[in-house]
């Protein structure tokens, strides 16, 4: 059995500092504050141990993508943010022409059988070009049941979430099907209403996409999507929590808003995450990166929308923390929620006993040092 001790160990029930964590095979086996009875096989002094972090929104990363190119590539991308904490990922796709989708979806449901992601994202095709983001709005469609079902069989049953702008014709019955066919569906590129909102809620819709990006902003007698996605209580809500998506404040009142059981944060990265500034692609669209900031190239040569983050989780789970959330709560919507949202809580997500031992050691600044996913480091101490 190996015993980790001395660092401050974060469960869901408090940090416990100094704590100890003892595993058993790809299993947490018990867990304690204080100094364990043996002798611990290392020694975590002055390091935080966090539960895994799990990302539902993430396209790319370390200069490859799920959105493009060959399996070996989205092989890398995983294999990438698993290097930097991410023991639990979805693949998530942008618009692109609906052969492609399921094509890719196919390939990707591979990489779930494989056990290497959890499962898919769809963040398009059934978006607004209102709000188009980095998305491309020639391929975008009003939602289609048909069109949706096409896709789901394309996964194989490894379609876990769907963004969807409620606003555009058919939006209630897709979500009402994708609802009853188990994926959890997401607003986002939207130029809904609150009231639209509101009943896209009410037909199933659960959670929401990058919650402020990608939706018109709230105003006091039109609070529009991102109002009504605060203020109902069985939503849970993305944030990308980089430092360039989001400001403080708003990180803070979503935090505040929803909870500490009903933020999420994400990535959203795209290939360019973790690699220098340049030229990148996302789905069709090209991507210039400067100054570690990724925006939509436009046709003119100039940048355009804000395209995904160069961010991994650790990094906005470090923002996250020194835009002052408590690092319980953080631990919270960068593991435990998002496990929950993904029906995979009674496997992953905390330090609990019975858990996978899915876990991240991070320096004194939250810098991760190592990783650990189902028993096995990643990456040593
Ligand atoms: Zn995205």
């Amino acid at each position: 059995m190996l015993l980790l001790a001395g660092g401050r160990i974060v469960t869901p029930d408090g940090v416990l500092s100094p704590g100890w964590i003892r595993l058993a095979g790809p299993l947490i086996d018990a867990v304690g504050s204080g100094s364990p009875r043996d002798q611990p096989v290392l020694d975590l002094s002055g390091q935080w141990v966090l539960p895994g972090f799990i990302d539902i929104h993430v396209h790319g990363g370390g200069g490859t993508s799920f959105t493009e190119g060959p399996v070996d590539e989205a092989r890398q991308t995983a294999a990438f943010h698993r290097g930097h904490g991410t023991t639990t990922m979805l693949a998530s796709l942008v618009t692109a022409p609906l052969a492609e989708l399921e094509t890719r979806a196919a390939m990707l449901a591979g990489l779930a059988d494989d056990g290497l992601i959890a499962g898919l994202h769809l963040e398009g095709p059934f978006l607004s070009p209102a709000h188009r983001g980095a998305q491309d709005p020639r391929h975008m469609l009003a939602p289609d049941v048909a069109a949706f079902e096409r896709l789901h069989a394309a996964a194989r049953g490894h379609l876990r979430v769907i963004t969807v702008a409620p606003e555009l014709p058919g939006a209630i019955e897709l979500i009402e099907a994708a609802t009853r066919a188990g994926v959890t569906v997401a607003v986002g590129h939207t130029d809904a209403t609150a009231d639209v909102t509101l009943a896209a809620i009410d037909a199933g819709a659960t959670h929401a996409t990058h919650l402020f990006n990608g939706m018109r902003p709230p105003h006091h007698r039109e609070p529009g999507a991102a109002g009504a996605l605060l203020d109902r209580d069985e939503v849970t809500c993305e944030v990308i929590a980089d430092g360039v998506h989001l400001h403080d404040i708003a990180i803070r009142l979503a935090a505040r808003l929803k909870g500490p059981g009903r933020l999420v944060l994400v990535s959203d990265a795209v290939a360019a995450a973790g690699m220098p500034d340049g030229r990148y692609r996302l789905g069709s669209m090209r991507v210039a990166v400067a100054g570690g900031v990724a925006r939509v190239l436009e046709d003119s040569g100039q940048p355009g929308a804000i395209a995904g983050s160069t961010a991994t989780l650790a990094d906005t789970v470090r923002h996250a923390i020194s835009a002052g959330l408590p690092v319980t709560n953080v631990a919270a919507a960068a593991s435990t929620t998002p496990a929950r949202l993904l029906g995979l809580d009674g496997r992953t997500g905390a330090l609990s006993p019975g858990l996978a031992a899915d876990l991240v050691v991070c320096d004194h600044y939250f810098r991760p040092r190592a990783v650990m996913r189902q028993g096995q480091w990643l990456a040593r101490p």
